[in-house]
């Protein structure tokens, strides 16, 4: 079976789009900037192909001789600098928008260090920055959900599309689609979290969606009062509801597409600005609590320590319940510079996905068994092919 062929098929036919996995660990390294050829910084990311990423990670000996240190890691992908957002969308977001039209919760994060390409990969060319850049996945994402919304497979399901876009900045969530209003998030006595007041729009087309998220994006970077670049330190949550057209509106399916806050701070203790020290405080939480929840959706476990963060309380319906998917974009930058953070990234995504017990006994039959290459196939790409 032919990957390539896998991807072009129409995704509503039968049976032949890609199932994904409960939970789906990625990695995408981005491009050298001009920046950094410029200043001749060493790329010391590849990716060889077949969800495999290596780091060359500079070390030094005792007599003080450098060296550069392999190290491997897997992933169910891994793309290249060379990959498109339409790409890593395919592999990653595109499955889970099924999953929602068959009554699922999904969600997809990009994860990584400031710089490394979580917003683009998200939000794509919306975020005002980058002109001619391509589609993020916010944006592939809603067209894909009209397009099935369109379908006449879907039709009897009687569905509409409801849009939020809100923002986690030190555990406080603020609605970028309502001037960014602090809003309260309560849990009643059955466990079910509340934003309350957060706005949910009615939506008809890709396009209004799109608008929104260029609307909310503005406000989000808009809203910057100190020199810190206050996006990177705030998590970006659009979600798209899927409701039936009933009195009741219920809730048939959700997709929650996260820009989390950028890692790095986990490190970097050098900073003794207290408003700062309580911020990275806050991610660390929040960070940390999303890896404990995803690890209990994958061990099907019936605690979910949701309660760990705001991030992780409004996004309690997407750890419980049969029906939950998560896919989680870890981004590296590929410089030498950044070789700490992307090792501390690579770290993280790689204990999300040891935790999920299913891909742990996969791997260790496929050490045992000869490379069958149809079983390869399922499981890798090559995103140099694609060029
Ligand atoms: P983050 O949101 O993780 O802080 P950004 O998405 O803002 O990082 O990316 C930082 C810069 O690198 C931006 O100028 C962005 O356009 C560029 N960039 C990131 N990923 C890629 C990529 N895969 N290809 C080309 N440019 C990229
Ligand atoms: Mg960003």
């Amino acid at each position: 079976q032919d990957f390539r062929e896998t991807l072009e098929i129409n995704p509503l036919s039968t049976n032949e789009h890609i199932e994904p996995h409960r939970i789906c660990v990625c990695v995408r390294k981005r491009p050298l900037n001009k920046q950094e050829t410029n200043k001749k910084e060493i790329d010391v990311v590849s990716v060889p192909g077949k969800g495999t990423l290596l780091v060359h990670e500079p070390k030094q000996k005792v007599d003080l001789t450098k060296y550069l240190e392999n190290q491997t890691f897997h992933f169910d992908y891994s793309f290249n600098e060379t990959a498109t957002n339409d790409l890593v969308y395919k592999f990653t977001a595109k499955p889970l928008v099924h999953s929602i039209f068959e009554g699922g919760m999904a969600t997809c994060f990009a994860y990584g260090q400031t710089g490394s390409g979580k917003t683009h990969t998200m939000g794509g060319d919306f975020t005002g920055r980058q002109q001619n850049s391509a589609k993020g996945i916010y944006a592939l994402a809603a067209q894909d959900v009209f397009a099935y919304l369109n379908h006449r497979r879907y039709a009897n399901l009687d569905l509409s599309a409801y849009v939020s876009f809100f923002e986690i900045y030190n555990g406080k969530v603020y609605d970028l689609l309502n001037k960014k209003a602090k809003l309260r998030v309560l849990e009643d006595d059955r466990q079910q979290v509340q934003v309350v007041g957060l706005e949910e729009v009615y939506v008809s087309s890709a396009e209004e969606v799109i608008k929104m998220i260029q609307q909310g994006s503005a406000c989000r970077t808009s809203g910057q009062t100190s020199a810190n670049a206050n996006s990177s330190r705030s998590h970006a949550i659009l979600q798209i509801a899927l409701r039936r057209n009933d009195r009741a509106t219920t809730l048939h399916g959700k997709f929650s597409l996260i820009d989390l806050a950028g890692n790095e701070r986990g490190t970097d203790v050098s900073s003794n600005d207290r408003a700062t020290l309580v911020e990275t405080a806050e991610i660390n939480r929040s960070l940390l609590a999303l890896k404990e929840c995803i690890r209990s959706l994958g061990m099907n476990s019936d605690h979910i320590p949701f309660r760990m963060s705001t991030l992780t309380k409004v996004l309690r319906d997407s750890f419980v319940g049969e029906k939950s998917k998560t896919c989680m974009i870890a981004m590296v930058s590929p410089g030498m510079t950044s070789c700490e953070y992307t090792m501390n990234t690579l770290r993280y995504a790689d204990r999300v996905k040891e935790l999920n017990g299913k891909s742990k006994i996969t791997r260790e039959a496929k050490a045992q068994e000869p490379i069958n290459s149809s079983t390869e196939e399922e499981s890798v790409v090559d995103t140099s092919v694609y060029d």
